[in-house]
């Protein structure tokens, strides 16, 4: 039996184009969705040819800000940690009830973590979902990891208010973009609340002192 070959880049590009070509693109439900957070039309962007893949921030361990971050005791990255995995505040200020990056402590990609490492990363995500519920009035949270970006780990784990229904689904970090950031004493407290909680479950150590970056 021959197995099929499974299509490269250039070639899944050149069959989308002539399907472009052909038919034109599909429409997008999510203008008329109660999420979408704009008004109006929107125009499709033209699809890029692919081009040699760029490299990730802190690519190889060298120049990581993640683990620079981590090591480091005067920075206000880290909230929580154990031996294996840290709970970080993001740089950017944020909009939404609760936004943080669960990643571990060593620099590994997603499929660079070694079993043990996985192992506690998926006993810890429920237990983060649970500190932040226990703590904060959210329903639960949303969990994405897109690795596009960094190439140290990070799972975004993000929540919004209870009830606040246009915030529901996919555009979620959008929102969070576009609406105005909460004062970041504010969200770190909240943070730092959830990462008491957090040890109180999971165990590991809450990094409360560090110092709040003033703008
Ligand atoms: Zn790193």
């Amino acid at each position: 039996m021959t197995r099929r070959t499974p299509p490269t880049a250039q070639q899944w590009y050149d069959e989308t184009r002539a399907r472009i070509a052909a038919t034109g693109y599909r429409p997008a439900p999510w203008t008329g969705w109660p999420t979408w957070p704009f008004e109006g039309e929107v125009t499709q962007r033209g699809l890029q040819p692919p081009v040699a893949e760029r490299p990730r921030g802190g690519e190889g361990g060298g120049d990581c800000f993640i683990c620079a971050a981590a090591a480091d005791p005067g920075s206000d990255y880290v909230v929580w940690r154990d031996d294996v995995a840290m709970l970080g505040q993001p740089q950017e200020d944020v909009a939404l009830p609760f936004v943080a990056f669960l990643m571990p402590r060593r620099h590994a990609d997603l499929s660079g973590l070694q079993p043990g490492e996985a192992a506690r990363m998926g006993e810890l995500m429920p237990l983060v979902e649970r500190a932040v519920t226990d703590t904060l009035d959210v329903p639960r949270v949303q969990v994405l990891r897109y690795g596009d970006g960094e190439e140290h780990l990070h799972w975004w784990v993000l929540a919004r208010p209870t009830g606040v229904a246009q915030l529901r689904g996919s555009f979620l970090p959008m929102w969070d973009d576009l609406l105005p950031a909460r004062p970041r004493e504010g969200s770190r407290a909240d943070l730092l609340a959830v990462a008491r909680r957090l040890a109180e479950l999971a165990g590991g150590e809450v990094h409360e002192e560090a110092r709040i970056e003033q703008a």
